[in-house]
Formats: C-alpha cells, structure tokens, sequence
C-alpha cells in the first residue's frame, strides 16, 4: 500500500526554493555579476509576458533545483552498469530512476534517458533504426561477424546502402519537423527524403494519401509527429501504413509528450503502444529540463543503448537528473488534470478565434496548439508576431499549408497553451487571449512599399493599441502569478 503523503502547495515549494535561489545568486554575483543579472531579469521577463510559444513552458522550481549541482562534473560515457569511467555509481542510479519513471509513465518497454535535446534523440533513433534494419543483415551478408572486420570494398557497398535509405515525414508547411529528414539537418544528408501533406480542402492529415506515398516510395522509416499541426494524429492507422511497406514506425513526440503523459491522447492517439520508436523532448508540454528523451520497443533497445559513443558524449548527468524529477512529477494525479486543462484552453483559445471571425488551419484544434491564418488581416506572419510582441504577447510565426508568403514571412501565427496553463490560466483567460490578439490584428496595417504594394515586414498598429493591449495582458498575468511565493 501507498502511503497518502499530502503534497506541499507550489507556494509552499517556492517560498523554499527562494532560500536556494538568493544563496545561488550571492555566489554567482562574486564570479560574474552580469551573469546573476541576466538570471534575474530573466525571471522577471518570463513572470511579465503573456507567452504562447506552444514549444515553451514552465519547469518546477524542483525540476530546475536538480540541474545546478555537481552531478554535472561527472563523466558516465556508457550505459548503466557498463561506463567507461570509474566512480559512476550516482550516475546510474539517477539514469536508472528517469528511464523507470520514462517506463511507467509512458508505458515503453525501453527508455534511454540521454540525449541532451530533442534533435539529439531524432538522431539516436535514426542511427538505431539504420543499424538494426541495414547494418545487421549486412554484416551477414559480408560474411563478417563484426563492423572492425569489414574490407574497405565492403564499407564502401555499406556507405552506399546506408546513403539509399528513404525516409517519410510530414511536410514543413503542413507543421512537420526539419529533422524529418529535410536538407538543412543531417536527417536530410542520411536519407532520401519524401513528405506527406494534409488534404487541400480539409488541412487534415489524409491517412490514404500517406498509405498511397509510403506504396510507392517504400520508406525504411515512416515518422509522425510535428511541430505545428493543431490536431492529434491515428498512430494505429500510421503503423499499419508502416506494417504494410516494412517500414519502422517512429514517433517524434516532442510538442505533445504531455497530453500523452497525462493520459489526454490514449488509444489510438497514443505512439508508444503502437510506434517501433518513440524520441521526445522534456522540456515543451512535458514540462521538464530542457533535454530529450527516446522511448523503443525491447527489439531496439541495445541499438538504442548505442546512442552514446554514436552521437553523443558524456550524458548531463545533471539534466537526466531533472528529467527524473519531471516524469516523477509528470506520474502524478495533478499532471493529467494539467494536460487536459491545456487541451481545454486551446480550444477555448480556438473557440475565441473563430467567434471572432478568425481562420484557422483545419477550422480548430484538438491537441495544445493553434494556427492562425493572419492573410485575412492582410498582413503576413512576420507582421503579425512583431505587432504582437510590440502589445505583450509573445507568439511565434509559423508558415501554413501552402504558405503564398514562404517559411521565412509566411501568412500564420503559431500559439499553444502549455505555458499559460502552467501559470493557471483558464478558458475564459484565453477567450480573453484570442479578443486581444484580434483586438491587435485587426488595428495593424502592413506598410506600402515604394511600388504602392503591402510590404512583407514593416507594419503600423493604430494609436494606443499596443499600450492598452499591453496593460490588459498585464492584468491576465497579475491574476496567476509565475512561480508564487518565489522572491529573489
Ligand atoms: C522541438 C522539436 C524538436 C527539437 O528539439 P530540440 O530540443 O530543440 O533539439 C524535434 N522534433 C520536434 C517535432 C520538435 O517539435
């Protein structure tokens, strides 16, 4: 039986936290004053804007306490159990504790508490994934036992079919990711790369016309997951798509680890039941260090184990300390009453658009996130996010299916809840977010350019609206406070 600990209140947490903070900040002040400033302010920052970056949100104080100690200074290359260093008996128990709270809260067979970051993990699996599905069978092929033993001619044929693999992800416009295999990252110089859309009329993802693909282009690696799609994915439907082709299904997970955490997606909306491998961040809805996490089935695992010498150094054994605390957190009943209040304001937020008149891509949203379509404002997106910023809001720009204005201008505005939920906004908060944000689109006008066309990038927003937008953000965040209790 579990004994019922009553938990301290947040205010309780960060009134102790205080104590830690101002004795961390009097010896930093000693070595580099401009460094306490910066964290200071930073602080101050984070408590005055109204932020709806949907990749951003707000760790513990006890999350963030287990990062500032001496487990950084150890070096624990290796695997629990198996380092190559001498000494590294805290390290595996702090590993040991994150991947067991990673397995149960996430219900994975295996879990690889190392990569540093979300782009880290990306590529863990990919590696795992190239060496399970090509290298093994070939080493048999080439009548060797082992990679030290290859021939020269032999690395070569193995260079090529490492280089010949394919990958499948979702389009950047449709909201995928840049490590889904897209040139500027390595994913795009390890694969040959396809995408999938979303439907032209719809904007949702049109489970056919990826089957349709994945047919004809006959993927090693099938991978779901985005960054700015506003909807929950059918992972069961993916993976039969993946079966089908003998594609490996990953899930990069990283925006909405945290609605599967707090049991918002289960079902079919759940990776880990049905994806091969799953990589996340820690830090976006999760709520964690920032840090990624990679998730696999028992048959991955030891190429997983591999990620560190493959693509990574020494883990932050300080960070993977944090991850532990977060999904100890992250396993409480407090989390998923969080994750479903993140879905609920997002559709508050969506429902406070379209009231309004607004577009949104796909016409609303079901997970944490929302796209809005700022060309009916006649401004692109670029303008958008400045004249927002310019009234306290803090949003960043995000191109949309089919983007006229491209990735770097683009015609949407990205906003997610996770943050502000965090703070203990509500739906009625974010109705009043969405009357703010129109409030200021509505009021801004794009500049003409010398030729008399509307200009990409310069804007003006009409007399006082920036000022009062600013003082009613003003009082939304004076109503929930960040980090209650916590005084520096
Ligand atoms: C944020 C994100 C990443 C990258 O995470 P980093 O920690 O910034 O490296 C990878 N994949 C997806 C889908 C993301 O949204």
């Amino acid at each position: 039986m579990e004994s019922v600990v009553s938990q301290p209140t947040p205010e309780t947490l960060a009134a102790k936290a205080s104590e830690s903070y101002r004795a961390a900040l009097s010896v930093i002040e000693t070595v580099e004053p401009r460094i306490a400033g910066a964290i200071r302010s930073e602080l101050a920052d984070q408590r005055d804007s109204l932020k709806l970056i949907a990749s951003e949100n707000y760790a513990s104080p006890a999350v963030l306490l287990t990062m500032g100690n001496w487990l950084s200074d150890k070096y624990a290359e290796g695997t629990v159990g198996h380092r190559f260093y001498a000494g590294c008996q805290n390290v595996d128990t702090v590993e040991t504790v994150a991947a067991e709270h990673a397995r149960e809260l996430f219900g994975a067979e295996y879990a690889y508490a190392q990569p540093h970051s979300g782009i880290d993990a990306n590529l863990v699996a990919f590696w795992s994934i190239l060496a399970h599905r090509v290298e093994t069978p070939a080493l048999e092929e080439f009548g060797v036992r082992q990679i030290n033993d290859l021939s020269e001619a032999d690395w070569e044929t193995l260079r090529k079919r490492f280089g010949e693999q394919r990958a499948l992800g979702m389009s950047l416009d449709a909201g995928g990711h840049l490590t889904h295999g897209f040139r500027p990252n390595i994913s795009g110089k390890m694969f040959h790369q396809r995408s999938y859309g979303t439907d032209p009329e719809t904007q949702l993802l049109d489970y056919d016309e990826v089957a349709r693909i994945a047919r004809e282009f006959k993927p090693l690696v099938l991978i779901a997951g985005y960054s700015a799609y506003p909807r929950r994915i059918n992972f069961a439907k993916m993976a039969e798509i993946a079966d089908e082709v003998g594609a490996t299904l990953m899930v990069d997970m990283a925006h909405f680890a945290g609605l599967v955490a707090g049991k918002v997606f289960t079902g079919d909306e759940d990776p880990v039941p049905h994806a091969d491998i799953v990589t996340t961040t820690t830090h976006k809805s999760l709520r964690g260090p920032r840090g990624g996490l990679v998730l696999a089935k028992q048959e991955y695992a030891a190429d997983v184990d591999r990620g560190c010498p493959m693509v990574l150094g020494g883990p932050l054994s300080h960070v993977m300390a944090a991850k532990a605390v977060a999904l100890a957190e992250a396993r409480r009943p407090e989390f998923r009453t969080y994750a479903q209040n993140v879905a609920d304001n997002a559709k508050a937020l969506a429902d406070g658009f379209l009231s309004r008149g607004a577009k949104l891509v796909t016409g609303g949203t079901d997970n944490h996130l929302v796209l809005l379509d700022v060309a009916g404002y006649g401004l692109t997106g670029r303008q958008a996010e400045s004249a927002l910023l310019d009234s306290g809001i803090v949003t960043n720009r995000n191109a949309v299916p089919n983007d006229p204005n491209g990735a770097w201008y683009t015609s949407g505005v990205r906003l997610g809840t996770p943050a502000l939920t965090s703070r203990g906004f509500g739906p009625d908060d974010f109705d009043r977010v969405a009357e703010l944000i129109i409030g200021v689109l509505t009021k801004t006008t794009p500049t003409t350019t010398k030729s008399g066309a509307p200009g990409k990038a310069k804007y003006t927003i009409s007399d006082g609206i920036a000022e009062a937008t600013h003082q009613a953000a003003e009082e939304l965040l004076g109503n929930h406070p960040l980090y209650p209790g916590l005084d520096l």
